[in-house]
């Protein structure tokens, strides 16, 4: 393909794209194809020659489309959404062009530069302790997704706390043996509602992983009771908490966990590295009416927000703010002769690589420079305030059917969960006969009634929830916490 090719297709793309984008809405959120459907419509092998780009270009409306999830259409309610936006779209589309794997600053200096420059932005926009901004010995990183993020956090403190216990030991044999033996020992922790990314983590770091309960009587949400107790049931049977992850959002509820009262608490053990996972949430952060939650971050080592879930940026993008980068650096970077350079020598620039997993790294930043410019920081306001206020809407017309609907969470950062009463006879004569005539849904909880009540509510809740996801139309989620199916 030549340049004029190029451009005539890239301009086709573009009309195609705009036109997906207009019609979405009309379309039913989930396809109706079966498991395999796409191998029957694709060779079995690779094209031995090339193909005209016409050719290539209408199978997407033969073959992707019709296997297509419309993330972007309004009837798409399930998960936590995945944003997109055309400022987003071109900064994907650079990225792309100048593809390169900008590891270190010499790799490219605009891609390690503007991604410091952005990132302090966004922790001045969602007024983020100033130790999260590169001028101290903080900074923030974009990684590709919030698991992504949460397993650098944890390797880093499972080998923050090593380095800490074992400064005295010389490199060696016995050191290695040592470490080994802790790394059995040590545990992450993580609320019952944590993502279960933390839970995989651990199990890529090769420790253990122990859940905190956050039941219905709070709301979901960690307490710094519950956590502390966690810690020193661990402590009892010889094991080493050193890693937590406090959720500003649960995945199930939104549910916030105790910020105020854990970084009360956070001074008492020092060596657990206490990260807060704002992957969807944390967007709202861009909303004074939200930043009374950001002071306690200061008491805590690192934090994370996807843009791509809320604030309009198309993934993959995790933004990723640690306090002290030190705590990265110690443990990722890794500098064998082929890495060197002057700049890098010359400690004044910022190789990315040492604060991630991965070596290369994509030119996200643009993205989120373009995000920022085109709507401003009062338009992604007004962008979440919109999506907070029809949460609350939604939570108003479920409540104006207490018959049907019962709240099990309030809307909390537009997200509401519920489920369906079920539909019990009505007690209505002397010898408390159920009397069929009189049929109504209920959300009576009498206690002889709960754990009936309970089972008939789940299964309604599930046979409504499955009718709706079968019918394609709209696309929503289910859960089930402390017994409770809900939606
Ligand atoms: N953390 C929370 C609270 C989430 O809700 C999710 C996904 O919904 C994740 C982490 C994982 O996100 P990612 O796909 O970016 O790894």
């Amino acid at each position: 393909m030549d340049s004029s090719q190029f451009r005539e297709a890239a301009h086709i793309a573009i009309d195609e794209i705009i036109q997906y984008y207009d019609t979405v809405a009309d379309r039913p959120v989930l396809p109706s194809v079966a498991p395999g459907y796409l191998r029957p419509l694709l060779p079995p092998s690779a094209p031995e020659e090339g193909e005209p780009w016409t050719a290539i270009q209408s199978d997407i409306d033969r073959v992707i489309m019709p296997g297509l999830t419309h993330w972007q259409s309004p009837k798409f309610m399930a998960f936590f959404p995945c944003n997109s936006s055309f400022p987003g779209m071109l900064g994907e589309m650079y990225s792309g062009a100048f593809n390169a794997a900008a590891f270190n600053w010499i790799c490219s200096p605009a891609v390690t530069e503007l991604e410091t420059i952005v990132m302090d932005w966004l922790a001045k926009l969602l007024k983020l302790p100033e130790c999260y901004e590169s001028k101290g010995e903080g900074g923030g990183i974009i990684q590709g997704t919030a698991s992504e993020v949460v397993l650098t956090a944890v390797v880093a403190a499972r080998e923050r706390l090593i380095r800490r216990r074992l400064a005295d030991m010389p490199e060696g044999e016995d050191r290695i043996d040592k470490a080994a033996e802790m790394r059995g020992k040590m545990v992450a922790l993580g609320s019952e509602h944590a993502h279960s990314s933390t839970q995989k983590a651990a199990i890529i770091a090769g420790t253990r992983y122990r859940s905190v309960p956050a039941p219905r009587s709070e709301n979901f949400s960690v307490t710094a009771a519950a956590l502390r107790r966690t810690i020193e049931e661990c402590k009892a049977k010889g094991l080493e908490p050193f890693y937590f992850t406090a959720t500003l959002g649960s995945t199930a509820t939104c549910a916030v966990d105790d910020l105020a009262g854990i970084a009360a608490l956070a001074a008492d053990y020092p060596d657990i590295w206490i990260h807060v996972d704002a992957a969807y949430a944390g967007s709202a952060l861009v909303c004074p009416e939200y930043q009374h939650l950001c002071p306690p971050l200061a008491s805590f080592d690192s934090f994370n927000f996807n843009l791509h879930k809320w604030l309009l940026v198309n993934f993959d993008c995790s933004a990723f703010f640690i306090k002290r980068r030190k705590d990265l650096l110690d443990t990722y970077s890794i500098v064998p002769a082929y890495l060197r350079n002057n700049f890098t020598e010359s400690g004044l620039v910022t190789d990315y690589r040492d604060w991630q997993i991965p070596l290369g790294r994509r030119f996200r930043s643009l993205k989120i420079w373009f995000v920022l410019r085109t709507y401003g920081a009062q338009g992604l306001r007004e962008f979440i305030r919109r999506h907070v206020k029809l949460g609350e809407y939604f939570n108003s017309m479920l409540t104006s059917r207490p018959d049907i609907f019962t709240v099990v969470t309030p809307a909390a950062f537009g997200l509401t969960t519920f489920h369906i009463n079920p539909r019990t006879p009505k007690v209505s004569s002397p010898a408390n006969r159920p009397d069929p005539a009189h049929e109504a849904y209920t959300n009576d909880f009498t206690p002889s009634a709960d754990a009936q009540f309970r089972e008939a509510a789940n299964q309604i809740s599930k046979e409504v929830y499955e009718k709706v996801n079968a019918q394609g139309e709209f696309f929503l989620t289910s859960t089930v916490a402390d017994g409770v199916y809900f939606i």
